[in-house]
């Protein structure tokens, strides 16, 4: 019994006395697999997501492509035409003269012949380094209501019995920004409802005229016209013919 009990005693201890050089290893091993695994995971997602990238522009070029094919009284989202334009749309925000949002969600609808317009006046202005930012696009009946409503003067809003060039997706409020994102001095701000944003009033700095004037005549080269007193508002040749329409876009 003492002999069995010594061997068990030497077998234990000489376990205890083994060195521990394998736990040192393998703990290095996994450590560095587990990094290149996590490694190859985020090469697989930004590849996948590239490769989404990619496919959303094929959507957005043959989107561009299928507006000879549309009737031409369609309503199309401009952002899913082009990543070119910028969107800070007013009247989805507080930030109006209503003081208050009179839209779901902001989209940026017109029809297809504005829309065309505006793609090509866009490219133009990006080869100086600008951009159109809008401010409102195509505007549904009952929203012309609804505004009218809370604000009913003629001098800042279109009756809603005649309706507004908006109400027929062929007018855009908008303006021009530069590389940075930075908004084109133009003398006042949008919706500044005064002289100083009439087109033919002059006591700005050179600068605003010369930005106003610049974005007048790429517009109008491109089929817009303006109205006397809104240096951001174009509507486009041959819309006020179109019906007055009460399309309601889908927010997600
Ligand atoms: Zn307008």
């Amino acid at each position: 019994m003492v002999i069995v009990f010594s061997v068990i005693t030497i077998s234990c201890k000489n376990k205890e006395k083994q060195p521990h050089t394998n736990n040192v290893t393998p703990t290095k091993t996994v450590a560095a697999d587990s990094l290149s695994f996590v490694k190859k995971q985020q090469e697989k997602k930004a590849i996948a997501l590239k490769k989404k990238e990619i496919q959303r522009l094929k959507i957005q070029q043959s989107k561009r492509k299928a507006l000879d094919t549309l009737p031409l009284t369609t309503f199309v989202d401009l952002s899913e035409l082009s990543d070119h334009f910028v969107f800070d749309l007013k009247y989805a925000t507080q930030d109006n003269f209503l003081k208050q949002s009179v839209y779901d969600c902001p989209k940026c609808y017109v029809r297809v012949p504005t829309a065309k317009a505006l793609l090509k006046a866009n490219s133009v202005f990006m080869k100086k380094g600008r951009r159109i930012k809008f401010f409102d696009c195509y505007r549904p009946h009952s929203v012309q209501k609804k505004m009218w409503k809370i604000f009913p003067n003629p001098h800042y809003l279109a009756r809603p019995s005649k309706g507004s060039i908006h109400n027929k997706g062929g007018a855009v409020d908008m303006t021009l920004v530069d590389k940075a994102g930075n908004e084109l001095d133009m003398g006042t701000g949008f919706d500044h409802f005064g002289e100083e944003a009439h087109h033919a009033y002059t006591y700005l700095p050179d600068e605003a005229l010369e930005n106003r004037k610049y974005l007048r005549e790429t517009m109008k080269k491109h089929g817009f016209w303006t109205i006397r007193t809104e240096w951001w508002h174009y509507n486009y040749r041959g819309a006020s013919k179109n019906t007055l329409a009460d399309f309601k876009w889908k927010c997600e």
